[in-house]
């Protein structure tokens, strides 16, 4: 039974909490595996269906469903606020981000996966060559807290393109827009309402996913979930994506232009409390800029007012646990010898609150938590360097590489620092824009994980690759046939000698 649908709460519940208040914010079914296998068994119907539909007719629905987000914007972003903690207007700008990647999935899917000639090749000339993308099936979503819309919605929006319906386990932590964003759907595309489903629960819910049969698991979440996924994925050669977590830094070159990068730093770091899988962690600056880049860093942190109410910069920690971990890291820094320009150790959180104070903190060693492990919280490393090629070594010597960013006066320079970054994005001169342009790819590489959503890599990581071959015409001699003369084998190898052998 879908998180969406009547009768669900017979089973065990769990309650959804507005982390700054405290207040309910919905009791959810804890769907179990028979509950789970039952959304994927309706999803498999509705997958036929949806993919007979085609390109031309997707596209229509999947435009219907953005026009519904759209239109009911504010209902969604208040959702968002009150159970993600998040301000209301970067509830909207997430959600603007999720309905840019629809559009642009609906819009480039027939494009992307469409049946095309290639070319057939010297030894297959006398052959039509075809390629196309088929959808898998029933794509598992396994979705985070963090950004509830946009990030599930990466997965979903592309793999629904594509042709697959979609099984969605939203967080534990924000089923109510799970649960909402499913229930858009139907609203919006009732023709083919089972193409997107929610089951709700607790991770085990999710392990059931893994475990139902599905074509492909795409996870969004920890690395240390990530690799349970796997594990449990790997008993029915489930493929998976992985989209895990990082520890992102940003390089500041002596030509920088230092105020911007301060804003854009201070932006990455401490939006959305810092929870934010491509959020700015660490920053490199060189030392022609190190001093001025800090003062402009602690002066516009200063000004930052967390909280819940009206104007409030971020909000609480959405999962009260997760102070504990930014505390730990901040008094690390200081222990390890770094130094806080401001924040420091974090002041006790509120009864409900789980509000915490921004950090800024200066020259923590490199073997210091809070510059190894992702902190996910308001808090920022600023560490001095003598150039920008340290500053690069640095930022690649981790074991994430999911995102990143460069500030560098130079066009040259900048692009080759980002380039030669050991992660899947960079932005110079910003942060965080690849995310907002639906063409780009997004993913990460090492314990960031692997697989891609949006864009072309995108669409495509929802499919499988299908090649066909047909025979235009006979050719005098076949070579793949036990009928061929002594005399072909030794012709081939003079032809191929001639074309190939040349090369030295
Ligand atoms: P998490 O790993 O705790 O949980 C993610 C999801 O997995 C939840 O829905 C949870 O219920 C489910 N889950 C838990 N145990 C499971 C199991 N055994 N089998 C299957 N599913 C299971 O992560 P989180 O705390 O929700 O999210 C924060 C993490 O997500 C951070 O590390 C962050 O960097 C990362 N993240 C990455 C991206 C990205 O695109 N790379 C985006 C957002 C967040």
């Amino acid at each position: 039974m879908s998180a969406n649908a009547p009768g669900a709460a017979e089973q065990d519940t769990f309650r959804s909490t507005d982390p700054a208040s405290g207040e309910l914010v919905g009791v959810f079914p804890v769907q179990d595996a028979a509950a789970v296998e039952a959304a994927v068994a309706r999803a498999r119907v509705a997958a036929e269906a949806w993919a007979a539909l085609g390109f031309g007719e997707r596209r229509l629905r999947l435009a219907a469903y953005r026009g519904y987000l759209a239109r009911r914007m504010n209902e969604l972003a208040d959702l968002v606020h009150r159970e993600n903690g998040k301000p209301h207007d970067d509830a909207v700008l997430e959600i603007t981000l999720a309905i840019d990647h629809l559009a642009w999935a609906g819009a480039h899917a027939a494009r992307t996966l469409r049946l095309r000639r290639v070319a057939p090749g010297l030894l297959a000339a006398n052959h039509a060559a075809y390629l196309e993308y088929q959808p898998l099936g029933v794509v598992g979503v396994i979705g985070p807290w963090n950004y509830p819309v946009f990030t599930p919605m990466g997965s979903i929006a592309y793999a629904l393109a594509a042709g697959n319906a979609v099984v969605f386990k939203p967080s534990e932590h924000t089923p109510a827009v799970g649960a909402w964003l499913a229930r858009a759907w139907q609203a919006a595309v009732p023709d083919c309402p089972d193409a997107l489903q929610a089951v709700t629960g607790l991770g085990e819910t999710g392990a059931a996913l893994c475990r139902a049969g599905v074509d492909k698991v795409a996870f969004t979440g920890s690395a240390p979930t990530g690799r349970r996924v796997m594990a449990a994925c790997a008993q029915t050669l489930t493929p998976v994506l992985m989209e895990l977590g990082g520890k992102d830094a940003m390089i500041v070159d002596d030509d920088a232009d230092v105020a911007a990068a301060a804003n854009a730093a201070v932006w990455g770091a401490m939006s959305n409390a810092g929870q934010t899988c491509i959020g700015i962690e660490r920053v490199y600056a060189t030392s022609a800029v190190y001093d001025a880049f800090v003062r402009e860093v602690t002066e516009q942190v200063a000004g930052l007012r967390p909280g819940s109410g009206p104007g409030a910069a971020y909000g609480p920690m959405t999962m009260a646990s997760q102070t504990d971990v930014v505390r730990r890291h901040t008094d690390d820094a200081l222990a390890d010898g770094g130094t806080a320009a401001l924040g420091g150790p974090v002041p006790g959180t509120q009864a409900h609150g789980n509000v915490i104070a921004p950090a800024v903190l200066l020259d923590v060693p490199e073997s210091s938590a809070a510059v190894r492990e992702e902190t996910f919280g308001p808090t920022i490393t600023i560490t001095r360097v003598a150039d920008a090629e340290e500053g690069l070594a640095r930022a690649n010597a981790t074991s994430y590489g999911l995102a990143g960013s460069v500030f560098a006066g130079s066009r040259s320079r900048g692009l080759s620092l980002a380039r030669r970054m050991r992660s899947g994005m960079t932005s110079v001169n910003s942060v965080l824009t690849f995310a907002s342009v639906p063409a780009l790819p997004f993913g990460g590489v090492g314990e960031s994980g692997f697989g891609r959503i949006h864009g072309a890599d995108g669409l495509k990581e929802f499919t499988r690759a299908k090649a066909v071959t047909r025979q235009r015409f006979p050719l005098p001699v076949d070579l793949m046939s036990f009928r061929r003369p002594a005399s072909a084998a030794p012709a081939l190898a003079r032809v191929i000698g001639v074309v190939h052998g040349r090369h030295r």
